[in-house]
């Protein structure tokens, strides 16, 4: 038997409530890969149950891992260290861009299950593209016309709507980016997101994505 392990059982065995020896913990981590809020397949046929694992499980654990090798033991939020991200290497940047937009894209999508924005963000939707109509393919476009890797955005901005893309893992709340804001709404339009189902159509996944949008996650940002 290990000493570590020894001492654990000793512990056991002691019946004892103490804090074991840092020795004898695991390492600890600073930041984890959050658990996927539904069922890999439930937003078929939508997106495909292997994209969602791959994106998951693969891609989103990727940036996790990365982030804390470049970034082992701090103690800052994720959101301050975004917000002062020029000041970091590039990794983390990359890394804590990945992770940060990950998590919220998850919860950004559901299963189609016909909710609709609240009547506050319809309202602001109304004052700030004319319609939703006009929002939709403002955003579309947005998303449609990133070049290359990267992410389309809602955000509010001193009190109102704006859409703005960002590259690669870049996202409104870092300092470098030019439009910086709230996030309230996001599309991932890299194509790990979409390749395996819909190839080099990415304009039928965009169009995809709006049955998948949960609006009671995204109204709930919008007063936040
Ligand atoms: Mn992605």
């Amino acid at each position: 038997m290990k000493r570590s392990e020894f001492l654990k059982q000793s512990l056991v065995l002691a019946g004892a409530s103490v804090v074991l020896p840092s020795f004898a913990a695991p390492v600890a981590e600073s930041f984890s890969l959050p658990a996927l809020p539904y069922a890999f397949d439930a937003l078929e046929p939508h997106i495909d149950r292997l994209t969602m694992e791959i994106h998951h499980d693969r891609h989103h654990k990727a940036y996790v891992d990365n982030l804390n090798k470049a970034l082992p033991g701090t103690t800052k939020t994720l959101e301050e260290i975004l917000a002062s991200v020029s000041t970091q290497p590039v990794a983390v940047r990359n890394n804590g861009g990945g992770h940060w937009n990950h998590s919220f894209f998850w919860k950004v999508l559901g299963p189609a299950n016909g909710s609709k924005p609240s009547a506050a963000l319809a309202k602001q939707i109304d004052t700030d593209f004319g319609s939703f109509d006009a929002f939709k393919a403002e955003f579309t476009k947005a998303a449609t016309s990133r070049f290359g890797s990267g992410w389309a955005w809602l955000i509010k901005k001193e009190g109102k709507l704006v859409i703005s893309s960002t590259p690669n893992q870049d996202n409104p709340l870092m300092d470098v980016v030019e439009v910086k804001g709230q996030p309230i709404l996001a599309l991932d339009v890299w194509e790990h997101a979409y390749y395996l189902k819909y190839m080099n159509k990415r304009a039928d996944y965009i169009a995809a994505f709006w049955n998948l949008v949960n609006w009671d996650f995204v109204s709930t940002n919008f007063l936040n």
